[in-house]
């Protein structure tokens, strides 16, 4: 028989159950990875349990021998060392057991609050929902970030791709993001890929100290992980998400980073001696992305119109965005926000690049009040910006050119934002409302820093905007002049 023969006979024959051969033989292990012979039988995806109780999965097939990626450290484990099917696939325990607690991919408790209460297991490779089963992304995931928010809204089930060079905010977005559902009934999902424990920890403790923890699961694999934990952590995490999102509920995961994730699959393959491709990852490492990305969505009423919405994060390096894997992550996604180390290095927080980033779903998905005031404020910016490089060289002296050299500052101004200090859509829409109107060219910049935060409590506190507060679907003239009424107030009590 050939290889492919057999490789056929495999296929055709592959089959869960008592039927199938069930022990077979460790002939390599190396980095996390096992080649084993005889199991001709097994499964992708299918859990093979080790005399050790270690667990590994199936990661590849071969002819004549199968590769699996352990789950557990390899310690006892050799050349020789026999192994057993389960005959079941990779699955991890989903539900509100999960919320506020701290996993590995497996479901595993990692911050010592003993075993996760589950009553259900899923499978982590799940089909993403059809086309019939989706709807049209129309409702907004409020960051709260005034740059996201007003120029790149991002839509309840919309993907949305956060990419940039390392050290320039990436993950502190998405962070402000999952910090900004503090009340709303969002859920959130945090997968950590590869990463220092150190910085996983800072999140995690951002979150429990100003974030809607109880209502956050923390999925994390880190850089000391088996490569198949690290492998496995987006997929697991998509499918406690997917709980949420098949319940009517709505869900959004942050990917802390796809880079990572693409750099262990690669690690794995080549291991396993598949053909290497472009930058020398394996060739199905789009379509790897591509299944994980396609099972966010917005489902149709029919399917109780739950969501999922992900923050897939990427690195790239030396502002080069045409690299293999970035173009890839950009052509899956419905957008980028792109964080510049240039703008970074300038102190502008967030280092959001204007031209680069964009929003495919947007303004369909924007509160329409938020619409209403943020229309122009995209190239008026982008305008200015152009401006200021001639301006340096002076001789652009006259009044209208003053004037627009002033508002974009302003604007400037309004799209910096610290971390950790969420804007309420309803005071952004009064910020760029009173923008419009020109009652921000007076005031001097840190006034204006100053003034957002003094916005907040009056606006959170006047009776007539109770019900736009509540839905700010639409900018009539009541709401904006208590909008309007609410900026003057600040504007009159000047700094603190
Ligand atoms: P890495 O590539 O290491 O993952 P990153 O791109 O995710 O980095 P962050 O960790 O989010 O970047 O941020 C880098 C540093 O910049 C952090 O120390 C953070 O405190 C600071 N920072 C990011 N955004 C802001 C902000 N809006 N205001 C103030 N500081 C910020
Ligand atoms: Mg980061």
């Amino acid at each position: 028989m050939t290889g492919l023969d057999a490789l056929k006979a495999r296929v055709a024959g592959a089959k869960l159950g008592p039927e199938a051969e069930e022990t077979g033989t460790v002939t390599r292990i190396a980095d996390g990875l096992t080649e084993i012979a005889g199991l001709p039988e097994a499964q992708a995806g299918e859990i093979l349990i080790f005399g050790t109780g270690a667990r590994a999965f199936v990661q590849n097939l071969d002819a004549d021998a199968v590769q699996a990626a352990l789950l557990d450290p390899m310690d006892g484990i050799e050349a020789g060392s026999t192994v057993r099917r389960s005959g079941q696939l990779l699955s991890v325990p989903v539900g509100e057991g999960l919320f506020g607690r701290v996993v590995d991919p497996l479901g595993r408790p990692l911050d010592g609050l003993g075993p996760v209460q589950a009553t259900e297991f899923l499978e982590t490779e799940r089909p993403a929902p059809d086309i019939i089963e989706r709807d049209f992304v129309d409702e907004p995931v409020e960051t709260g970030l005034l740059v996201v928010d007003a120029l790149f809204a991002v839509g309840r089930g919309q993907r949305e791709l956060i990419i940039g060079e390392r050290q320039t905010g990436k993950t502190s977005i998405a962070l402000d993001a999952i910090l900004n559902q503090t009340g709303s009934d969002m859920v959130c999902i945090y997968v950590a890929i590869g990463q220092r424990t150190t910085a996983v920890r800072r999140v995690i403790e951002a979150v429990r100290d100003r974030g809607p923890f109880v209502r956050t699961i923390f999925v994390v694999a880190p850089a000391s992980a088996e490569p198949g934990l690290r492998w496995l952590a987006p997929f697991a995490a998509t499918t406690m998400a997917e709980w949420v999102r098949d319940r009517g509920g709505h869900a959004l995961i942050v990917y802390d980073d796809l880079t990572k994730h693409a750099a262990v699959h690669r690690e794995l393959a080549l291991l396993s001696r598949q053909p290497p491709g472009r930058e020398a990852y394996p060739g199905d490492i789009f379509y790897l992305h591509a299944r994980l990305l396609e099972r966010s969505a917005k489902l149709s009423p029919a399917r109780g119109g739950g969501s999922l919405t992900a923050l897939p994060i990427a690195e790239i390096e030396a502002g080069n965005l045409s690299a293999y894997i970035p173009t890839n992550l950009i052509s899956i996604s419905d957008g980028q926000i792109v964080t510049s180390a240039q703008l970074f290095a300038a102190n502008q927080r967030p280092a959001v690049d204007i031209g680069l980033s964009v929003s495919r779903v947007g303004g369909k998905a924007q509160w329409g009040a938020l619409k209403a005031v943020s229309g122009r404020v995209r190239l008026d910016y982008a305008q200015y910006l152009e401006m200021k490089m001639f301006a340096r060289f002076g001789g652009f002296g006259d009044a209208a050119m003053k004037a627009r050299l002033a508002r974009g500052e302003r604007i400037g101004a309004l799209l910096a934002q610290p971390r950790f200090e969420p804007l309420p859509t309803p005071v952004q829409i009064a910020l760029l409302a009173g923008l419009d109107q020109g009652l921000l060219d007076g005031v001097s910049l840190p006034a204006i820093a100053a003034l957002k935060q003094a916005l907040i409590p009056l606006i959170a506190a006047e009776p007539a905007l109770a019900a736009f507060r509540a839905r700010p679907a639409k900018l009539d003239d009541a709401a904006r002049a208590a909008l309007i009424g609410c900026l003057r107030q600040a504007l009159a009590r000047g700094p603190a």
